[in-house]
């Protein structure tokens, strides 16, 4: 494409969620702040306050299942506010070509479209072509709102070891379990019946939005996950928030991060 994506051979199990992000490509910003009443921009802006990229000089991203760009743009703008830089980069890589599109029409009005800063791939979290995404060479990884839809979690996080530096970071913000048992009825009585309900008004497509509501269900819990993130060799805790992970609004969502040792 015009956007010189490359693409990689995709497996067929993955069609369900590209048809299911293809569907909701052009509505996804706006579904994202009606379902979530907005909050997800509060917990994306919590991950990078965690992170504070550029802290510690111009940083290597990645940004894998990076959608339209949220986070990396983020990122830029973090590195830029705070610490004048200008030399931070982030590869946004997804396996969906309209989620990307999207992403890069909406950088078209950045100061960062043109640049070395930022650039768009085609590919799958699970299987990154290593002659383009090598072995041993970012300063960052990220996924949110990403890793659940992936087949194989296990996949996805020894490619975001391989590609890391030994002592980089790996970040994922993702929906999680909620504890209280007050708040997760609350919280179910709302994704069962109010997303689906605005994905049938917003986007007319109640499907695609059962589906990810569903998805949350199955993810794994915050310790389940902390200990897959260790089983690929990360270390976690003590580097930004003294645990694995840190709970966003109950544990609604939460942040995991670890170290490539
Ligand atoms: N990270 C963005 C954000 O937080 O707004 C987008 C999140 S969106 C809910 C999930 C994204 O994951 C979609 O853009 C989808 O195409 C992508 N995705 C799903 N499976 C993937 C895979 N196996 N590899 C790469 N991206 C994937």
């Amino acid at each position: 494409t015009s956007f010189g994506f490359k693409t990689v051979p995709e497996e067929s199990k993955e069609s369900l969620v590209k048809g299911v992000f293809d569907s909701v490509a052009s509505k996804y910003d706006l579904m994202n702040d009606a379902s979530s009443l907005g909050v997800h921009r509060l917990w994306k802006d919590s991950l990078i306050d965690t992170l504070k990229p550029g802290r510690k000089g111009p940083l290597r991203c990645i940004d894998v299942a990076g959608g339209t760009g949220d986070i990396a743009l983020r990122i830029l703008d973090h590195a830029r506010e705070n610490y004048a830089d200008r030399e931070t980069t982030v590869e946004i890589v997804d396996i969906n070509a309209q989620m990307l599109k999207e992403g890069f029409t909406r950088f078209k009005k950045t100061m960062y479209h043109n640049t070395p800063q930022v650039s768009f791939h085609e590919g799958n979290a699970q299987e990154l072509p290593p002659s383009q995404f090598k072995d041993d060479s970012y300063d960052l990884y990220t996924i949110t709102f990403g890793i659940r839809n992936c087949t194989s979690i296990p996949a996805v996080l020894r490619e975001a070891y391989r590609v890391l530096k030994p002592g980089a970071t790996f970040a994922c913000l993702e929906f999680s379990k909620v504890n209280n048992p007050l708040l997760s009825t609350l919280y179910d009585q709302y994704s069962f019946t109010v997303i689906p309900l605005l994905g049938t008004i917003l986007a007319g497509d109640r499907d695609s939005y059962q589906y990810l509501v569903e998805s949350i269900r199955k993810f794994p819990s915050q310790p389940e996950f902390a200990q897959m993130i260790r089983d690929a060799g990360f270390s976690t805790g003590g580097d930004f928030d003294g645990g694995a992970w840190t709970d966003l609004w109950g544990g609604i969502a939460s942040i995991h991060t670890g170290v490539k040792v």
